[in-house]
């Protein structure tokens, strides 16, 4: 017992990535988020962690507009070519 607690922060003390992760999404528990809270700011690794995650976040969601973009365009455009198909038939 000597003064373990006086070292800011042994490697063991470090949030798991996952749980890093979860922070970043803002998923985790309030017990959790504290600790995360708490050790982050004062920890170059864990803020990196945290920031890298936040970033990562940020691409997912973006990513996830996207899609959801991209997927009511293909609607409208399938919608589109019904329609036109559709005149053409009548065309004939
Ligand atoms: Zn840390």
């Amino acid at each position: 017992m000597t003064g373990d607690r006086t070292v800011p922060h042994p490697d063991g003390d470090h949030p798991d990535a996952d749980v890093l992760a979860a922070a970043a999404a803002g998923t985790l528990d309030e017990h959790q988020r504290r600790a995360v809270d708490e050790h982050a700011p004062g920890c170059l690794r864990c803020a990196a962690e945290l920031a890298e995650w936040r970033r990562f976040g940020e691409a997912v969601r973006r990513a996830e507009d996207y899609d959801a973009k991209i997927g009511s365009r293909r609607a409208a455009i399938s919608r589109l070519q019904q329609r036109l198909s559709d005149l053409g038939r009548r065309g004939d």
